[in-house]
């Protein structure tokens, strides 16, 4: 084992490997071949960061690549013959389809949820403001035959803009804007 595999043995658990391939076609043919396979692995759903100019081009595999692993997509530009060389770094984010990935989206959202509720005070899920639901009220029932019916009326929370909504449970009616229509609230 060489220093450089012993480097990345000794990488932090937690950090994921990153190929960036700087391609250098030699002509206009070679450039097209480059062009072509882009444009397949686009059609196939498989996408990722690149950047291209006099020098060449980069194609990213890392965090923000989709639809197929890096040893795929490498393999794929092995096949066409054009010059390349591999630069590799590391990074904390997983590639993408991956459970680890989702993990980690599920914990930078988490993240974002309460950075979010300690700026401003409210509650937040999925980027978005949330308040529960809380019963203020009741009110007779405009759908039930039954005179002492009683809707419960409902303040939906901030997620749907403080509605209130009726909700009979003798009959299942529910209107979800009763407030609209009634200003007493
Ligand atoms: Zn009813």
């Amino acid at each position: 084992m060489n220093a450089f595999e012993q480097s990345w043995l000794m990488m932090k658990a937690d950090e994921h490997l990153y190929y960036n391939v700087h391609l250098t076609p030699r002509n206009d043919e070679e450039s097209n071949r480059l062009y072509q396979l882009e444009l397949q692995l686009a059609k196939e759903g498989i996408t990722f960061d690149s950047g291209g100019g006099l020098n060449g081009r980069d194609i990213h595999l890392d965090f923000s690549l989709r639809g197929a692993t890096p040893n795929q997509v490498l393999q794929r530009i092995a096949d066409i013959g054009v010059p390349y060389e591999i630069e590799m770094t590391a990074g904390d984010v997983p590639y993408d389809g991956t459970e680890e990935r989702s993990d980690y989206d599920r914990k930078e959202r988490r993240v974002r949820d309460e950075r979010l509720t300690l700026e401003t005070g409210q509650t937040h899920i999925d980027g978005k403001p949330h308040s529960e639901p809380e019963v203020i009220g009741h009110h007779p029932c405009p759908n039930c035959n039954e005179p002492d019916a009683i809707g419960v009326l409902i303040r939906e929370g901030i997620q749907h803009d403080n509605k209130i909504s009726l909700n009979c449970t003798e009959c299942g009616y529910m209107d979800m804007d009763w407030g609209d229509d009634n200003d007493r609230f």
